[in-house]
This record gives C-alpha cells, structure tokens and sequence, in this order.
C-alpha cells in the first residue's frame, strides 16, 4: 500500500481534472490527478465506426462499470446499455460532439424569471427547479478564458449588447468575438439555414470546440466524419486532451495516476484528509492531500460521498442537508427526420453533432403564456445520433410504413443514406426531488464497490408538452427545408436522454444545497465537488464549456483566497 502526500488530489480528469489541474498548477499548488482510465495519444484514435460508435470504445464498460435505472421507486432496476460519460484522461471531452454554449442570463436564473414573467403557477409544483447562486456576468470572464485556451469557433451575436446578424442573436452578451470563425456550412445546413429564414427564425452556425483553423499548434479540422463517439485523428476536436492537459503538464506540478479508481474520499472529523483508490495491478492505495477535489462526473461525484460515510456523516460526506443525489437532470433529444427525393446532402461530412441551430425556442426566447410548460430547447439539425456513418444511419427508424428488414428497407437505406438530415430539440428538462442517484444494493462494478442508480422518468406533463411543441416546430422545418418525406424519431420510454445533471446542487442555502457557488462542500471546507453536478437548473444547452469556465472560477477561487486563507470561501 503506497502513501503519498501532495497540496491537492484532483479525482477524475476530464473536463473538470483538466481545467482544474492546469490551473492550480500555474498557481504552484503539487496537484496529483486520480483517472481510472488510460491516457491515450491523437495517434491512437482511427476512424473505426464499429468500434467507437457502436460499441462505445470510449465509454465505460455497462459490463464492468455499470449505471443501473429504474423509472421509479417501486420498479426493478436494470443497467442501462450505454454509458455517455469519459473513461479516459480528457474524459467525455475525448469522444464529445465539442458543441461549445455559453448559457443565457436567464439560464442562471431560470425559477426567478419565470416567476417575474408568468407567475408562480407557471412552475409544475413538483418541480425543484432553482435559480444558479452566480450570475451570467460573474461567469462571464471565465467563459471568455476557456473559449480563447482551448479554441472554439464560431460567430458571435451579441457583442457587448450589440446584435449582430448570424450570430445567434439570443446569446448573453460577450466581450469578444469568438477565437476562431464559424465551421464551413454543409447542405443540411444551408437547407436548414434558408428554410428557418423563410419562417422568420434567426439560424446561426453552432459554436463548436473545433478548429476552423489552424490554432495554437493543432491543425484545422479536415470535415473527416468520424467525430462524436470518436477520438479526433488530428487533434483538431479541442478536447482537454490536447489542450488543457497538455497545459498542466507544462506546469510540472501535476502527477497523473492513470488506472486509479478511487473508491473513498477519507476524512479526520470534519476535514477531507485525502482519497483511497485501487491501482491498475490491484493494490490499494492513499493520498494524503490539503485539497480534496472530485470530479468524476455526476454518477461517481455522487456515489463517492455516499460511499465515504463515517461516523461524523452517516448519511454521505457534504449531506447534512439530505440533498446528496437529488434533483437529476437529463435532455431529452426528441428527433426529426428528413427524406429528399431530388437531392443528395451527403449529411455524415464534418462534425455530426448539432451542426446549425436557432435559439428562438430555447429558454424564455418566446412567450410561454398557455404553451403548458416552461423553459424550452435549442433546435439543431445534424446527423442521426449526432454521428453520420452508415452504422449510425442504419439505426435511425425509418418512415412509418416502411418497414426495418428486406427489400423495401434496403431501398430506404440505399436512397436516403445521402439525401437525409436530423433535427434535434435538445429539451431543457426541469430538476424533480425524485429523480434520484443512490447505491444499488443489488449491482456491483468490477471493483465490488455498489453501482449508482438512477430512479429518473422524464415523461412529465412539463417535460411531454415541451417536446411534442419541438416536435412540430422540427416538423414545420422540415417541410419548409423541401423535404419530400418529415417524420419523427421515437422517442425513450422514460430513460434519461444526453448531458445528465445534477446530484450535488449548489446553492446560496447549506441547508437546501451541497456546495457553494465555488462547488466548496457546506460541510467539509477542504472538499470541493465540481461538474454538471452542481447544476440547479440545466438550460436547452450542451453544459461543457459551463463546466470548463466552472472549473476555472472553482480554481481561481482556491488559488488567490482559499490558499491564502484555507475555510469557508461564503
Ligand atoms: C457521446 C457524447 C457526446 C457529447 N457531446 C457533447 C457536446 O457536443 N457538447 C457538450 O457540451 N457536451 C457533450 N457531452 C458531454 C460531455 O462529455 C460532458 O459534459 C463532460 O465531459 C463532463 O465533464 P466532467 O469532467 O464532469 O466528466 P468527464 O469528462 O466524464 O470526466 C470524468 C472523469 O472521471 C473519471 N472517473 C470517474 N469515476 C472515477 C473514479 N471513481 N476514480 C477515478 N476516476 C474516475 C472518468 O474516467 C472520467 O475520465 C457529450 C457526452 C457524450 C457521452
Ligand atoms: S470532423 Fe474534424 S474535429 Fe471531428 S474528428 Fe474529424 S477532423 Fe477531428
């Protein structure tokens, strides 16, 4: 059993590790990084549809690190088929689809502003959705930071106040243009583009962590096909692998454990006083650190405190208030697809994931007034399963009345392989009590240790009313797009869908939240839990570049007060 000692241990490298770790290490702290997974190299990854797409290379095993759900508390949970979460240094960022939002102003105060402008009817009563305990101008600086250190693209909308043309021009207001300009538009895109234009919509291209140039060493992305469920071949996908990473390691403070699983964050009555994990050859190991920081995304930042009981904290670390776990979130991707009779659009080139977007339905972008819910979803078109390759294609349901073996399905798959697109409403699903994280008592993961649970159903009158809206509005799209055949994907039997959140809500109230705005645990001031996590309310966005720039602002914060003056930061 090894013992090492260090100024702060980093749990899970990902987005959150990365960030921080680079960070922390420009600050002098010794930071030693716990990842269960490997470190891979841009020369690993191939463009293997088989293996990275359908069977999840980069993901955790179902098998061996299993998330199991359940709709309810009074049904049977079984382990759900994918995992859509990082195993890897870089974490998700590795094989995401690197679509880079900043949240609206409202985003942050998504209860408040609903109330100011519908009332507090307007809010299910069984919903916990709460306002963020920081602002989108606190935020702001770190967004800009992140966007500049690791390269994202894209063309701003709103300049300091000023709107300009598109751009999307419903974003928060930002102090600069974006790094680099927006990715090349394809043909779905320009369908997509002129048909929201003709509905008087407002289209701009999505923001994307891709290079559409050259940037800081790492080529421009080559439209190459292969890039959400996939390694980027070149390193153009600015994933924390090749951008934060690497910065951390310049800093020579950060050690990296690769095949550490941590299993226990330790404590001395009501201080963190370091983490226990298993090493890849089986051995069990501690390291003494000042700083405690978890971030190994929602499942294990939740399973961790209830596994780390003592005790001074029977029910979990960080959970005096009961909040551990509580509040999930998850997007639900309600899809439409679209056939061309008279066209190819050859819809796989270039990065699958959300390629063009409008905004006007997302957030309180529109009147809410008698739609029978609140909060909304940002409108994408893109690829089936935010991947383009015949595999992913020929997973899609294809239009009713054609049915999904022999000849008439091999016609469907032979003409529309090239002449089709997907649209996606990436719903904003609100935070209920009872969708839940806890410990299975009856799976275990390779390690022995319980697996999360999940006890999640999004199928809530807010939430079904809310996507059948998108589903029109996609449907509208589609027709105005020219397209021959509209029709709609299936939709999950309850499941959670992409981006899960919550788990370890931050707040202004120890006794309503688990961290601060800084993610410090009320409890224990030398545990921070950092991540989507935190999130009290979820926004219609993809939440990395949220996570990256609250990794920096947790990270600055420990840098110029805590260090100086290790307790409480608020
Ligand atoms: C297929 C896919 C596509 C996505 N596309 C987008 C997108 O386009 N845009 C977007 O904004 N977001 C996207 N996401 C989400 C994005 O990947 C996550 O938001 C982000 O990676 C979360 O960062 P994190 O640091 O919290 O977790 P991760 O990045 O998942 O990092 C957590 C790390 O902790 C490690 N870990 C976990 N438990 C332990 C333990 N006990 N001990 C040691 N290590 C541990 C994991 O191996 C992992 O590397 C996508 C996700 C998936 C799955
Ligand atoms: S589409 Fe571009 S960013 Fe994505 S994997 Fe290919 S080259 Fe890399």
């Amino acid at each position: 059993m090894a013992i090492e000692k260090t100024d702060v241990v980093i749990v899970g490298m990902g987005a959150v590790g990365g960030v921080m770790a680079a960070e922390l290490g420009k600050a002098g702290l010794k930071v030693i990084g716990l990842e269960r997974g490997p470190r891979l190299k841009t020369a690993d990854f191939t463009l293997d549809e088989l293996r990275y797409f359908q069977r999840k290379d980069l993901r955790p095993s179902p098998k061996t690190q299993p998330v199991t759900w359940r709709p309810n508390a009074n049904t049977p949970s079984f382990r759900l088929p994918q995992m859509d979460y990082g195993n890897q240094a870089g974490g998700g960022t590795v094989h995401y689809g690197a679509v880079s939002w900043r949240l609206h102003e409202d985003d942050f105060r998504a209860r408040s502003h609903t109330i100011e402008r519908y009332g507090i009817s307007a809010i299910p009563e069984d919903s916990s959705v709460a306002d963020w305990p920081l602002s989108y101008a606190e935020l702001e600086p770190f967004y800009d930071r992140i966007e500049y250190d690791i390269g994202v693209s894209g063309k701003a909308g709103n300049l300091q106040g000023r709107k300009i043309d598109g751009g999307n021009v419903f974003e928060a207001p930002r102090q600069r243009e974006y790094p680099l300009p927006a990715l090349t538009k394809d043909q779905p895109s320009v369908l997509f583009e002129g048909a929201a234009q003709k509905l008087g919509y407002h289209p701009f291209s999505t923001p994307h962590a891709i290079l559409s140039q050259a940037y800081k060493g790492r080529p421009a992305c080559t439209y190459c096909t292969y890039c959400q469920a996939f390694g980027c071949y070149i390193g153009a996908k600015s994933s924390i692998l090749v951008s934060k990473l690497p910065e951390a390691d310049a800093t020579g403070n950060l050690t990296l454990k690769t095949g550490a699983m941590c299993y226990r964050i330790n404590t001395k009555g009501k201080r963190a006083t370091g983490v226990s994990y298993y090493g890849p050859d089986g051995s069990d190991n501690t390291i003494e650190a000042d700083i405690v920081i978890v971030g190994t995304f929602i499942y294990d930042n939740t399973r961790l405190l209830l596994l780390s009981k003592t005790d001074e904290f029977p029910s979990g670390l960080a959970n005096s208030s009961g909040q551990v776990g509580k509040h999930i979130m998850a997007h639900m991707m309600p899809n439409v697809f679209v056939g061309f009779d008279d066209r190819h659009v050859n819809t796989y080139m270039g990065p699958s994931a959300q390629k063009y977007t409008i905004d006007d339905f997302n957030a309180d972008n529109f009147d809410h007034g008698g739609m029978g819910f609140m909060r909304g979803a940002q409108i994408s078109v893109g690829t089936p399963n935010l991947e383009g390759g015949p595999i992913s294609f020929s997973t899609i349901a294809p239009p009713p009345g054609t049915p999904r073996w022999g000849t008439a399905y091999h016609e469907f798959l032979g003409k529309y392989f090239t002449r089709h697109a997907a649209m996606v409403g990436q719903t904003e699903n609100l935070a209920y009590p009872d969708q839940t994280i806890d410990l299975d008592p009856n799976t275990r993961d390779a390690w022995g240790l319980p697996a999360p649970r999940l006890t999640y159903d999004w199928r809530r009158p807010n939430e079904t009313a809310r996507v059948e809206f998108m589903m029109q509005k996609m449907e509208g799209i589609g027709r105005a797009m020219g397209g021959n055949v509209v029709w709609r994907g299936p939709l999950s039997p309850g499941m959670p869908g992409a981006h899960h959140e919550g788990g370890t809500r931050m707040g202004n109230d120890p006794n309503t939240s688990v961290v601060n705005k800084y993610g410090q645990t009320w409890d224990i001031h030398n545990l921070f839990v950092v991540g989507s996590s935190t999130f009290p309310s979820m926004s219609g966005f993809n939440p990395t570049l949220t996570i990256e720039a609250l990794a920096m602002f947790s990270a600055d914060a420990i840098a110029s007060k805590y260090k100086k003056s290790p307790g409480p930061l608020l």
